[in-house]
């Protein structure tokens, strides 16, 4: 019953992507999450709660805000999209519910990580702290349940894709902090499904990686630019949770 699996998981979706496009302005600013209500940017009026449906809203008004017309932008309406999508896919993807929950809960940070470290260059730790120790605490229930994870993988995972980018950062200097975190937590959740896994993650983040330099060198970046990593590191898991179990074993067979 993958179609109603997915189904059940749409709203838990596009509640977690309208979540997201709180965190993105409120994180890297470190507010709170909880309060103050959303309010428009420039009359200052409190969202309601029928002007705050996921997607929706955005599309009835669209896309200006009902007291004063100010645009609201489209990257709103687009981060829920892909969030609940993500979260959807993860569900869908996965017949155990203990894996499946925990691969959705992944990949729904991963638009939200991509655009903050692209307009900030940073990676919050109030993201990946509360990431690594919710993960570790999930695979520790989950292992008790029977869920078909493999809490020690996963250290090891985290271990290898947190440690092999902390030597990146320390060598080269190109790498912050936050990409190693967020590497160390995506690690942790992969490695849990088999090691081979985060090895598609990091391949995939490089190959993506090399792919984002080419388009902002053609797009006009210097050669010196700076160019954020994290989004990679992102995309990179996402491919890798979707994908990854069968690459990784393609990957085996030619080798073998
Ligand atoms: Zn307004």
């Amino acid at each position: 019953m993958v179609w109603l699996r997915g189904l059940v998981a749409l709203p838990f979706g596009l509640a977690v992507g309208s979540f997201m496009t709180v965190a993105i302005h409120r994180l890297p600013a470190g507010e709170s999450l909880a309060r103050p209500r959303s309010r428009c940017p420039r009359c200052g009026t409190e969202i309601r709660n029928r002007d705050n449906v996921p997607v929706l809203s955005w599309v009835l008004l669209r896309g200006r805000c009902r007291s004063c017309g100010e645009r609201i932008s489209a990257v709103y309406p687009l981060l829920e999209l892909a969030t609940a999508g993500l979260v959807v896919a993860a569900v869908a993807r996965y017949d155990r519910p203990w894996v499946g929950g925990m691969v959705a809960a992944l990949v729904a940070m991963m638009p939200a990580i991509a655009l903050i470290d692209l307009r900030h260059r940073i990676i919050p730790n109030r993201l990946t702290y509360p990431a690594l120790a919710g993960f570790a605490a999930y695979l520790a229930v989950a292992r008790l349940a029977g869920g078909g994870v493999d809490p020690v993988r996963g250290l090891m995972g985290a271990a290898a894709y947190g440690g092999g980018l902390l030597v990146v950062a320390l060598v080269s200097g190109g790498m912050g902090m936050g990409d190693v975190k967020l590497a160390a937590a995506i690690g942790l959740v992969l490695g849990s499904l088999g090691l081979g896994v985060v090895g598609v993650a990091a391949g995939a983040a490089i190959v993506l990686g090399g792919l984002g330099a080419v388009v902002a060198l053609a797009m006009g970046a210097g050669r010196k630019a700076k160019i954020p990593f994290g989004p990679s590191i992102a995309a990179g898991a996402v491919v890798a949770a979707f994908w990854g179990p069968q690459l990784a074993s393609a990957y085996l067979r030619t080798v073998t």
